[in-house]
């Protein structure tokens, strides 16, 4: 039994997390979308959103389920990653739009079944889930990374072809998402809405970009192991930095964003029993 808080319930959810693109039955979630968790719901019933939202996805009627080949539309991506969040945003529409539209870019069957297509975002937050859903790319697969410059952005590359295409948000798509959304109360249901139904070219902008670090690169060798000559720490996936004769890591090598406040001591104290992971003994 996974009882919530235990290790073996965490095993579990990994463990149809990092396997997305196999469908299965068993592992389907089916439980309602709790839209009043976000301040826009909180204040409307859901009969009277499900009417003023009508033909687009508004977090209510609509169950959740794993990421997995047969999702398609936008309802299906928008609830899958209203699920991550127990709320639906514009960031999240502009994430799942950014990333079927890079299906049409690349001219490939998304959300990926592989890990042919590496996505960059260019921020954190409730966008990178639309991305992530709707392409099938999460960082635990190493087919997503995070290039922190605070914009709504995404470069969605073909490691197969090569072929790179970053996309942003059309700087009128804020201004232009009250057409698509006449009956929106404020702004920000206005994006909600109005992001959905807009057309692609009036929502976003792709432009062909070429990468500064090759894809192979990029991807590079996963599994590969080598040791920091300095710390002696172990750094994974050709991550090191070539310092003359030295291997160093990236910390070693003067590129750390952290510095250490106090020596550390790696002298072990006695071992003393041998339970399990929680502290608590095995028999337990
Ligand atoms: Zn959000
Ligand atoms: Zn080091």
């Amino acid at each position: 039994m996974r009882e919530e808080g235990t290790l073996t319930h965490y095993v579990g959810f990994l463990t149809g997390y990092h396997r997305p693109s196999k469908p299965r039955k068993a592992h389907v979630q089916r439980r309602a979308v709790h839209p009043q968790v976000h301040p826009y719901y909180r204040n409307r019933g859901q009969t009277s959103l499900a009417a003023e939202l009508s033909g687009c996805y508004n977090g209510v009627n609509h169950g959740i389920r794993r990421i997995d080949r047969t999702m398609k539309t936008l309802a299906d991506y928008l609830a899958a990653t209203a699920a991550l969040h127990h709320h639906i945003c514009p960031r999240q529409v502009l994430g799942v739009r950014m990333g079927m539209l890079a299906a049409e870019l690349l001219d490939l069957d998304l959300p990926q079944t592989d890990k042919r297509v590496l996505t960059i975002v260019e921020t954190d937050g409730c966008f990178c889930d639309g991305v992530a859903v709707s392409v099938n790319c999460w960082v635990g697969r190493r087919t997503l990374r995070v290039e922190d410059y605070g914009k709504v952005a995404a470069t969605f590359i073909d490691t197969l072809t090569e072929t790179a295409w970053r996309v942003y948000p059309h700087p009128q798509a804020r201004d232009r998402a009250a057409h698509y959304a006449p009956t929106a109360a404020n702004s920000w249901e206005a994006m909600l809405i109005g992001y959905q139904h807009m057309p692609a070219a009036e929502l976003l902008i792709a432009q062909p970009v070429i990468l500064a670090t090759p894809v192979a690169a990029l991807v590079s060798v996963p599994g590969r192991r080598t040791v920091c000559d300095r710390c002696g720490e172990e750094i994974l996936n050709e991550r090191e930095v070539h310092n003359g004769t030295s291997l160093l890591c990236r910390a070693c090598a003067g590129k750390a964003y952290y510095t250490t406040a106090t020596p550390l001591s790696l002298a072990f104290g006695p071992i003393k029993d041998a339970g399990s992971p929680n502290g608590n003994p095995a028999s337990q």
